[in-house]
């Protein structure tokens, strides 16, 4: 299709769905009236508004080169173990996905509203704002805020994690689980407000968690469901008081080698002995299996998708 006489020019790894809406804008139309207009020439197309089918269409009616809109897809890929790099985490463009849309920030966009699938978390550090889920927030001079950030896209992203592949999900609901027992107050509202609040921590609690030597412990066969919460619920203590030598302690007591797993709390309980847990412990127990699932996901090996590409 010819382009149209407004063009844009995409943002890093922004969405298809991003560059129809603002091209619609630019273009005073309707998203309505320009689904029309394409269908009208593509007749197999579905009645609802579904830019996301048609890379190239929206391509050449925002005056880009065909392929424009996959040009910066690896450069953003999560990482994956599978077979091409030998079970190693690599952004392996055949297997490894592309993160969940988010919200850019809006002084790094011009003021304009884009969605883009991109290595990020929530934090823009250049502008000190919090932009996830529609957000616009002013960080002030947080600190820790562009610190998880960096582990976020750093670390975390080349194990796999981002921001919406669960962990955080997890850790965030974690850590409010434990503030709302001790009575704190923080943690409250919908779960983005909550990973708002909490992500310092939530990044810090996952990238603990998913450090080889607790892979090794949570992946381990003979490990049953209390020393593994008592792993969890140490963590999460330690993490929410900002305590890196509990931590340090924690990752030397809670270790996994060969065919043996010992735990010390205060003395060295060995597989099948009960090991003590707290309160935090106590209400998550149940939930043991789902715990150690999620925070084991990243290491799962994955087998290339089917090749699908889109006719239009
Ligand atoms: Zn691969
Ligand atoms: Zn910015």
């Amino acid at each position: 299709m010819r382009a149209l006489p407004a063009t844009i020019e995409p943002f890093q790894g922004e969405t298809v769905c991003s560059v129809y809406h603002r091209l619609v804008e630019r273009n005073d139309l309707t998203t309505g009236e320009l689904w029309t207009a394409i269908r009208r020439q593509n007749p197999g197309l579905p009645l609802r508004t579904t830019p996301g089918l048609v890379p190239r269409i929206v391509e050449d009616l925002a005056g880009l080169p065909r392929g424009r809109l996959d040009q910066d897809a690896d450069t953003h890929r999560l990482f994956v173990r599978c077979e091409h790099t030998l079970w190693q985490h690599s952004s392996c463009p055949a297997c490894a996905p592309l993160p969940a849309p988010v919200t850019m920030c809006r002084r790094c966009t011009g003021g304009e509203n884009v969605e883009a699938r991109a290595r990020t978390g929530g934090v823009c550090a250049r502008h000190r704002r919090w932009h996830y889920a529609g957000h616009d927030d002013d960080l002030g001079d947080e600190t820790r805020y562009g610190q998880a950030e960096r582990c976020l896209t750093g670390p975390l992203w080349q194990r796999g994690i981002g921001l919406d592949t669960g962990e955080l999900e997890l850790a965030t609901e974690l850590l409010t689980l434990h503030r709302q027992h001790v009575g704190a107050v923080e943690g409250r509202g919908d779960a983005a407000e909550r990973l708002r609040a909490l992500y310092p921590e939530a990044v810090c609690l996952t990238a603990f968690l998913t450090e080889p030597w607790a892979t090794r412990f949570l992946a381990h066969t003979h490990i049953g469901q209390l020393p593994v919460v008592a792993l969890i619920e140490a963590t999460v203590v330690a993490v929410s008081a900002h305590s890196r030598s509990d931590l340090n302690n924690i990752s030397e007591t809670f270790q996994a080698t060969g065919r043996e797993a010992s735990v010390r709390i205060t003395r060295t309980v060995r597989y099948g002995q009960p090991v003590p847990i707290g309160s935090l412990g106590t209400l998550v127990r149940e939930s043991t299996p789902r715990l150690r699932a999620v925070f084991l996901r990243h290491n799962d090996a994955r087998r290339p998708p089917g090749t699908r590409s889109s006719p239009w």
